[in-house]
């Protein structure tokens, strides 16, 4: 017997759509034919089409935490070598990647390191794998967001515009430290920190030690209370590697054979310098 002879299936796609249930609407048919015809209990029945609309709803939540979350495409942990950054415990990021252990609390991490070791790619796969598991995330560069929260002052809305930016778990400021020096632009830099501390996250890129960091606020005094407020919770990677653009171009250089082990390719450079020395 036809699952939907028995009732009005018009009525019902009208009744779902106002009860906001698309998953169950594309798949309810099937399913009480399968039903129908195998038998299954009502409940049975019932239970599974509303486990799909959860499991639907789920997948429209992180696409669109996705979206609105501006991450750099294609930078993921899948395409991170780890090897490459033998500081940098693989299994410590992808602990972090679950969120509960320091966004509850709003923790930061602190990713330093000269250009083109990986920490934009490492942040923004961090930020990925939290969208997946179901936070909320936003990635800027750091000059970006200054010049909006600037404009947000001007228009006296500076504490609003802060306080839209809660609703990201995790703000991701990527090359902090290349923010330019101006009394006005990093006030609002530190007004950002002092109003998420303690409370939601941040993850900072910076080429620049925090010894540097005067140079990020005029301000000594500044400066001081906002790495205090941003290190007091807070995990640090130290990405010190040799940029990774130039390593794999001078493994591709050294030929077949060579395994790509990064770690190891200063050794390799080392070694090529003195063997040539010798042949000299
Ligand atoms: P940084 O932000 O430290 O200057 P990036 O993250 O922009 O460095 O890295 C430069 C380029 O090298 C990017 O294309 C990035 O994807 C790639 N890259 C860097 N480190 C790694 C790595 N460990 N594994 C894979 N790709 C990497
Ligand atoms: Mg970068």
């Amino acid at each position: 017997m036809n699952a939907s002879a028995t009732i009005d299936a018009q009525r019902l796609t009208l009744m779902l759509n106002e009860l906001r249930l698309p998953a169950i609407k594309q798949i309810w048919g099937d399913f009480a034919e399968r039903a129908d015809k195998e038998g299954w209990p009502a409940a049975r029945f019932l239970s599974i089409i509303a486990e799909h609309e959860l499991a639907e709803r789920d997948r429209r939540r992180i696409e669109r935490h996705l979206a609105e979350a501006h991450l750099p495409a294609g930078k993921t942990l899948e395409t991170f070598a780890f090897d490459a950054v033998p500081m940098i415990s693989k299994a410590q990021v992808m602990a972090m990647t679950a969120g509960d252990g320091w966004l509850e609390k709003g923790a930061n991490l602190i990713l330093f390191g000269p250009p083109g070791g990986g920490k934009t790619h490492l942040a923004a796969a961090i930020g990925l794998g939290l969208v997946e598991n179901g936070w909320r995330v936003l990635f800027a560069r750091t000059s970006d967001l200054v010049q909006r929260l600037q404009l947000a002052r001007r228009e006296l809305a500076l504490e609003a515009a802060i306080a839209r930016l809660d609703k990201h778990h995790l703000l991701i400021l990527d090359d902090f430290a290349y923010v330019s020096r101006d009394q006005a632009e990093t006030s609002v830099l530190f007004e950002l920190i002092s109003a998420r501390y303690e409370r939601r996250s941040l993850l900072i890129t910076a080429n620049q030690p925090f010894g540097e960091w005067n140079k990020v606020f005029p301000d000594p005094a500044m400066t001081l209370a906002a790495v205090d407020r941003l290190v007091h919770h807070a995990s640090i990677f130290e990405m010190n590697v040799e940029s990774y653009r130039r390593r794999t171009a001078q493994a591709r250089r050294s030929g077949p054979g060579r395994p790509p082990a990064f770690a190891t390719i200063k050794g390799i450079e080392k070694q090529s310098a003195s063997d040539h020395q010798d042949n000299a």
